[in-house]
């Protein structure tokens, strides 16, 4: 049986023909950037996460950006983030100037240990970046209640984490901020790239939407800097269609984490990813945990399925960041874990049969290992 890792395909095809008679309008209208989908998107997707404002962006990286840059950081300023997540939520902080500082995991969460942050604060730390990994809400409450004690910005890197919850509440209300990605892999993708930023705060949504548009809000009238980061309109129609499938997708990659658990719970030398009591996990990525992760993951491709590695190198250990001076065993809890994270496929797609047949193939992998 061959089980990739993703299936785009499939996935594309729930709202194939009703994207196809968009976009032909769309071309026989001639408004190709922002327009009437973009805007129905960001009201709905708003809406869904109870939160006041949605701007749609090019991608979950301009969002990263924007976020730090409306909030006004900048040179010399220094933003503090997990240091193990996807590069991009590190160019939110570098491309407005300023230096990103790296914390540790959480050894059970995956997400930034929230214990360790405060050792990490300096008098130049403006904001601390909370990114839900693999889908599951970071710890919010105590992320706050540090926030607040020494004066900086949360902020949510959400690209993972479309109606994820803490404590029953949508991600996207905790930070000042909420940035998220609509890459054709993420949990809601677009036929190209997209992101949003969402906020509860009238006066950061209004400079958001400026700086996106050229610093603008009325044509060639530029009262501050900007950028280029709006989204398109063909973007807007095919995450607004696909948008009416997001909470039962989200629904089937949760009941697929669920089947995992069943075939997999007999297998010892294997750890599964734990649902933390305050979230909502909506399973982006279902990472298992092995010492025979390497010997595993050949196994699995010779079986014919498809298995990641998110991430295969920390942030500190990346070249682009050689200057900053970290070193090996800066991270015990992130090093150790970046040599036995495995990801397994999971997306609404996904039959029971496959799943059933991983784990089958995993166990068979362990019983002829010894
Ligand atoms: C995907 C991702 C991004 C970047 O989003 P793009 O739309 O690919 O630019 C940022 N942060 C995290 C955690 C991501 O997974």
């Amino acid at each position: 049986m061959n089980i990739p890792f993703l299936d785009l395909k499939a996935n594309a095809k729930t709202v194939k023909s009703e994207v196809l008679s968009r976009i032909e309008e769309i071309i026989d209208n001639s408004a190709f950037v922002g327009g009437n989908y973009v805007a129905s998107f960001e009201e709905r997707f708003a809406a869904m996460h109870e939160t006041a404002h949605c701007i749609a962006v090019s991608s979950g990286t301009a969002g990263n950006h924007l976020a730090l840059w409306a909030l006004g950081i900048g040179a010399g300023d220094e933003v503090i983030l997990p240091v193990n997540t996807f590069i991009a939520t590190a160019w939110g902080a570098t491309l407005c100037g300023a230096t990103p500082v790296f914390v540790d995991n959480d050894p059970e969460s995956y997400n930034i240990d929230v214990s360790k942050i405060e050792a990490a604060i300096t008098p130049r730390t403006k904001a601390i970046v909370a990114v839900h990994l693999y889908g599951q809400s970071a710890d919010m409450a105590p992320l706050q209640e540090i926030a607040d004690r020494h004066g900086l910005y949360l902020v949510e890197d959400a690209a993972q984490a479309h109606l994820a919850t803490y404590n029953g509440v949508p991600v996207g209300n905790f930070g000042v901020t909420s940035s998220f990605s609509f890459y054709p892999g993420k949990n809601l993708g677009a036929f190209g790239e997209g992101g949003a930023v969402m906020t509860n705060d009238a006066a950061i949504a209004k400079r958001i939407a400026m700086i996106k548009d050229h610093g603008s809000e009325q044509k060639y009238h530029h009262p501050i800097e900007g950028h280029n980061y709006r989204m398109s309109h063909i973007i807007g129609a095919s995450l607004d269609a696909k948008l009416s499938y997001l909470e039962a997708w989200t629904d089937a990659r949760r009941s697929r984490a669920a089947l995992y658990r069943k075939y997999l719970a007999d297998i010892p030398q294997i750890t599964l990813p734990q649902e933390m009591p305050y979230a909502k996990h909506v399973y982006h990525l279902f990472v298992i945990r092995t010492q025979k992760r390497d010997a595993l993951a050949d196994y699995l491709h010779r079986e014919g399925i498809a298995s990641g590695m998110h991430y295969p190198i920390p942030l500190h250990r990346q070249e682009v960041f050689a200057h900053l001076g970290y070193r090996e065993g800066d991270f015990p809890v992130a090093e150790a874990q970046t040599a036995e994270i495995l990801s397994l496929p999971i997306y609404p797609e996904l039959q029971e049969e496959q799943i059933a047949y991983i784990a089958e193939t995993i166990e068979r992998f362990f019983t002829e290992e010894v």
